[in-house]
């Protein structure tokens, strides 16, 4: 009886792993037709300061719009994308488009700053710094506008080899940024012998504020040991007055968040003008 329990809990299994296979299968067929098809879009998030509620700079994220109009998020083709390789192929279009963008605002007279998120299939990509040279002098981006944003995980591993990539790509002039920070495991001591210049916490200490005073505690000291180590910081999915004021209080600055912004496709970008976004009468 108990074996057959057994069996049937196996067979289930199985068709479960298969149906992931399958969905995988499909999602990787569908991908490379994405690319071909030119099928994906940045939509872009912007970075504000709350000081002065001005745009500092923009997070690119991809986008990918199928040919019947629905849009796929990232969180579920990217892990396929990556799994597959085929990460390497979409991340250089994504910084083309992102470094295309930068390069037509500053012909409009906006310097504009876009942070691109990077894979950890990319990052250990020995490639990588050349690549975003040649997309940087084929462009004429300016390098300063550039901001890699790579996960703590990215991190752990080969500490040695991930030093020498980021030292490659600040050698470009190009910004770097730790995104979701907090989820990982970094330690401070382990955090200073990376060349970074940014912190970007991770939503999930912010979205609970003003309620859970464990996550308060949690980001007070990000932010501190941000201060102390000189990196920028930056709080992930701002959405309340109350999240502001609170990190407004612990002084952090930069926000990205739904409060301000949801992503969008360029054409949407009204704000592209740098003027202050919160009370457009007032321009
Ligand atoms: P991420 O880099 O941490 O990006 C922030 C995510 O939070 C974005 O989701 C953004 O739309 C969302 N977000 C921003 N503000 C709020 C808010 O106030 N509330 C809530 N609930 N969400 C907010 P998105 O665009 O779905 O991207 C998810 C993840 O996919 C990104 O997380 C990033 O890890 C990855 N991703 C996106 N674009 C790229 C890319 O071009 N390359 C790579 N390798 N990964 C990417
Ligand atoms: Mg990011
Ligand atoms: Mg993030
Ligand atoms: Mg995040």
């Amino acid at each position: 009886e108990a074996k057959a329990r057994g069996k049937n809990t196996y067979h289930f299994f199985s068709q479960d792993l298969n149906d992931a296979a399958k969905e995988k299968l499909l999602i990787e067929t569908q991908l490379r037709e994405a690319i071909r098809e030119h099928q994906f879009v940045l939509f872009y998030q912007p970075k504000i300061d709350i000081r002065d509620q001005r745009i500092v700079g923009y997070e690119a994220l991809l986008r990918w719009i199928r040919p019947d109009g629905s849009m796929i998020p990232p969180l579920r083709f990217i892990p396929v994308a990556e799994s597959t390789g085929l990460i390497v192929e979409i991340g250089e279009w994504v910084i083309w488009e992102a470094c295309r963008f930068i390069s037509r605002q500053q012909s409009k007279g906006h310097d504009v700053t876009i942070a691109v998120n990077l894979s950890a299939r990319q990052f250990t990509d020995q490639n990588l710094a050349a690549m975003v040279e040649r997309i940087l002098i084929r462009t004429c981006a300016k390098p300063q506008s550039l901001t890699f944003e790579i996960t703590e995980s990215m991190l752990m591993g080969d500490t040695d080899a991930a030093i020498a990539q980021l030292n490659e790509l600040k050698n470009l002039g190009v910004a770097l940024s730790i995104d979701d920070f907090g989820t990982g495991y970094s330690s401070l001591s382990y955090l200073k012998r990376f060349p970074v210049d940014e912190l970007k916490i991770d939503r999930s200490f912010v979205k609970d504020i003003p309620e859970d005073t464990n996550d308060m505690d949690i980001v007070a000291a990000i932010i501190a040991m941000a201060q102390k180590m000189n990196l920028r910081v930056v709080a992930e999915g701002v959405e309340t007055p109350e999240q502001i004021d609170f990190l407004n209080n612990n002084a952090c600055y930069l926000v990205q968040g739904y409060f301000f912004s949801m992503p969008r496709a360029e054409q949407e970008l009204f704000h592209l003008n740098y003027q202050p976004l919160v009370h457009p009468t007032h321009v």
